[in-house]
């Protein structure tokens, strides 16, 4: 294993303190100084030696310095103009190779319209895991964009909140089954893995985290935007049928209802019960009828 230096709770106050930063609350800056918790992050997405790893929001470097000690190569994205710049003098200082590690300074959420910076040590970053411990506000579209702006990933292992760890695994029938949860089965299958100490974290969170796992799958035969807009409108009004629900997106309620006749699909259903496989029936079904 390589030499490195994990960040512990002063060296986090250290660091903020030599930088001149207060963590923000609008970033969800909540930074990790506990050793055993990254390394655990590490473990639970199953990153080796030689992985290509993108990370969202390195921060002061706590998780990034894990994933470098496991032997990954590790392409950051960080957002905030202060953080992103310090992260390879904090990387030189405590990790033996240094040449692993690459930070572009952007919003993860712009993804699409960035190029993810390349680690010196290669001539070409071929992503395979994203691991991260993310900021609570923009967790769901963070992992979704990743997830369709990087077709390479097979893996994203994240700390988020439990709240929304909970909804990302969520199936359908569950009390917490949302747009998170059917959005994320279109690219991936999703487990809930442990839960984690808000103690860990600098300042201390009032929530609680939990680890999530998401394993790439082949996503279905269809258009996703179409299918992704069926999901929105389902779960816009959330105690409604189908039928009422989808009656602005079809049409008319009597539309929806021929569309979801067609699908298959129940219309006094609810959306909480569709899988992602019914949400793909009834978007091929409102183009059938429509040709
Ligand atoms: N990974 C570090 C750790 O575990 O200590 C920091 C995690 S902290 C919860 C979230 C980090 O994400 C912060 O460094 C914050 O500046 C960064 N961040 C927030 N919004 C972001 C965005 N849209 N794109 C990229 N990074 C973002």
């Amino acid at each position: 294993m390589a030499g490195t230096s994990l960040l512990t709770p002063s060296d986090i106050r250290e660091l903020s303190n030599k930088l001149g930063i207060r963590p923000t609350k609008t970033l969800g800056q909540n930074f990790v100084g506990d050793g055993g918790t990254v390394r655990k992050i590490v473990s639970h997405a199953g990153v080796s030696e030689g992985d290509h790893v993108v990370e969202i929001g390195p921060g002061l470097g706590s998780l990034t310095l894990a994933l470098l000690e496991a032997g990954a190569y590790v392409s950051a994205i960080e957002i905030d103009t202060v953080l992103a710049p310090a992260l390879p003098a904090t990387v030189t200082a405590r990790h033996d190779r240094p040449e692993r590690f690459a930070v572009a300074q952007f919003d993860a959420l712009k993804l699409g319209q960035n190029e993810l910076a390349i680690p010196p040590a290669l001539d070409t970053f071929t992503p395979t895991h994203l691991v991260a411990n993310l900021p609570y506000n923009v967790a769901v579209p963070a992992i979704l964009t990743a997830l369709e702006e990087l077709p390479s990933l097979r893996i994203v292992d994240v700390m988020v909140q439990l709240e929304v760890a909970e909804r990302l695994a969520a199936q359908p029938g569950s009390k917490v089954y949302g747009v998170p949860s059917a959005k994320a089965a279109w690219y991936a299958s999703a487990t809930r893995g442990p839960l984690i100490s808000r103690n860990v974290f600098w300042p201390v969170p009032n929530v609680d985290s939990a680890l999530v796992r998401l394993d790439r799958r082949p996503v279905p035969d269809a258009d996703r935007v179409s299918v992704f807009e069926v999901v929105d409108a389902a779960f816009s009004q959330r105690r409604k049928t189908l039928r009422q629900a989808l009656g602005s997106w079809a049409g008319t309620p009597a539309q929806a209802e021929e569309i979801l006749l067609r699908a298959g699909i129940d219309s006094t259903l609810r959306g909480e019960r569709l899988s992602i496989g019914d949400f793909v029936a009834i978007a091929q079904a409102k183009t059938e009828i429509a040709h």
